[in-house]
Order: C-alpha cells, then structure tokens, then sequence
C-alpha cells in the first residue's frame, strides 16, 4: 500500500499541496481527479521522489521512503510527454533503466522483449524513437516503466496527447495491463470521463486538497459536495 499523511508542499508563496491524507491498497488502480493547477502532478511527484514535501510523509508497503531518492523507491513514472531518447531505438530506451539498475545484458534481453509483447509492440527492438507514432511512443514509455517490475506505476496524463479515439482504445489496454501485472497504479488525470472509465478509485483533488475519494460509482451518484457533483458530472 501507498500511504500519505499530511502531505504538503509549498513553492515560495503558492500551497501546490495543502495537506493531503490518502491510502492506495496494493493492486489498486486510483486516479487523482482535477482541474488544472489543484496539485496533482506535485502529489504525484512526491509519491515519486522528484519533489520533498514541505510537510507530511509518504510510506509505501510500511516503510517511510519521505527521504529516500527516487532510484531508492519501488516506483516508475509514465509522463504526458513521453520522454523517449530521440537518438536511441525502442530497445536502447527500455534497457536504459535496467542497465543503471545493473541487469545482467541477457536478462535485460529478456525482459525488453517481454515488456514490448506486453504493450503489443513484439518486434520493434530496432525501431528509432524519432519513426514512432504518438500511440508507439506511449507504449514504449509504458515497457519501459512497467520493464523495472516496480510496485507502483505513477503515471502523469499520460494519454493527454493522443487524439479521442487513440486515447480510448489506449485507456482500455493500460486497464488490461495494469490487471495483468497485478501492481498498483495511481494515474493523473482531469478528465472525469477518463477517471470513471478506468478506476477502482478516485480521489477528487481541489485547491491542493482532496474534497472526496471513493468508489468510481459511489462518487457519482453520492457527491459530498457541490465541486464533486459539478465536477463529475462535467463533459469536456
Ligand atoms: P495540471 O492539470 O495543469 O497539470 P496539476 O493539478 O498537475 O495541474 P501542479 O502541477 O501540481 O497542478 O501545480 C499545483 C500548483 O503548484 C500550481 O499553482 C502550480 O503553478 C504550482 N507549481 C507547481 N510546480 C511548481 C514549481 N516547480 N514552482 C512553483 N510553483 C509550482
Ligand atoms: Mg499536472
């Protein structure tokens, strides 16, 4: 499990985080649900590492990890910009991370050509980055996230810049993934129609603070309040 208490996190005289109290079960798909600037992307890069809260602490399977460095936390990040190495092919971009890691050259081999079935892209090894289509890159992003077997995925709009119907199809196979794999994911977003479609849980976030978490259904059809119902019930 994923666990944060009192997470905070101030940048000179904005509160991006005020104080956000939330558990993710392990195997949970939850997504953190907002309008822009609410603070998702900061909470998101605490669970990471790549940001140190103000306040508060974050645990993942009991251990306090506020402290440890990124590369110390059994965690990988997907990005909306995927972030791919421009002059390397799809192989070299998955590998990269297990070799930092020091996976043996066999096993990364292995693991490579497991990760791209995985995100149905079998046979690309070779591929240059810069000849992907929008929805490759994506999935390369996706392998080589889900290639480090980390506990937790956190992915950040990662589907924002694909176009609708893309987009769709690419919800309904992350969900596959993410079931297959068993681990648990917290994914970003601030389209509600993306949050209903693919999560166990949401936590509506507002001004840095989550105003309700719960149950896909049960937050749509019992808002606790008039930014939930407005806010859900909203179609972009
Ligand atoms: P979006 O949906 O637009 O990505 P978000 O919910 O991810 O928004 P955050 O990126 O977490 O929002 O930002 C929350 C607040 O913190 C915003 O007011 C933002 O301007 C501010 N903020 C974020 N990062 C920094 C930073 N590095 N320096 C200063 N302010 C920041
Ligand atoms: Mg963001």
């Amino acid at each position: 499990a994923v666990q944060l208490d009192e997470l905070r996190k101030e940048f000179d005289d904005v509160v991006a985080v005020d104080g956000v109290n939330l558990e993710i079960e392990a195997g949970e798909f939850l997504t953190l649900l907002g309008p822009s600037g609410c603070g998702k992307s900061t909470t998101l890069r605490m669970i990471s590492g790549l940001e140190t809260p103000t306040d508060g602490t974050v645990s993942i399977s009991g251990e306090d990890v506020t402290n440890l460095p990124a590369n110390a936390r059994n965690t990988s990040m997907v990005f909306q910009e995927w972030a791919l190495f421009p002059h390397m092919t799809v192989e070299e971009n998955i590998s990269f991370g297990l070799e930092m890691d020091g996976v043996p050259e066999g096993e990364r081999e292995e693991r490579v050509t497991e990760a791209l079935e995985m995100v149905e892209l079998p046979g690309y090894h070779e591929r240059p980055a810069t000849e992907l289509s929008g929805g490759q890159k994506q999935r390369v992003a996706m392998a080589r996230a889900i290639v480090r077997e980390p506990d937790v995925l956190l992915l950040d709009e990662p589907l924002a810049s694909l176009d609708r119907k893309l987009r769709q199809h690419m919800q309904v196979e992350l969900k596959e993934i993410q079931e297959q794999l068993g681990i648990t994911f917290i994914y970003v977003t601030h389209d509600q129609e993306e949050a209903l479609t693919m999560s166990d849980r949401i936590a509506v976030m507002n001004d840095g603070r989550i105003e309700q978490v719960g149950p896909t259904d049960s937050l749509y059809k019992s808002p606790e309040t008039q930014f939930v119902a407005t806010f859900i019930g909203e179609t972009n």
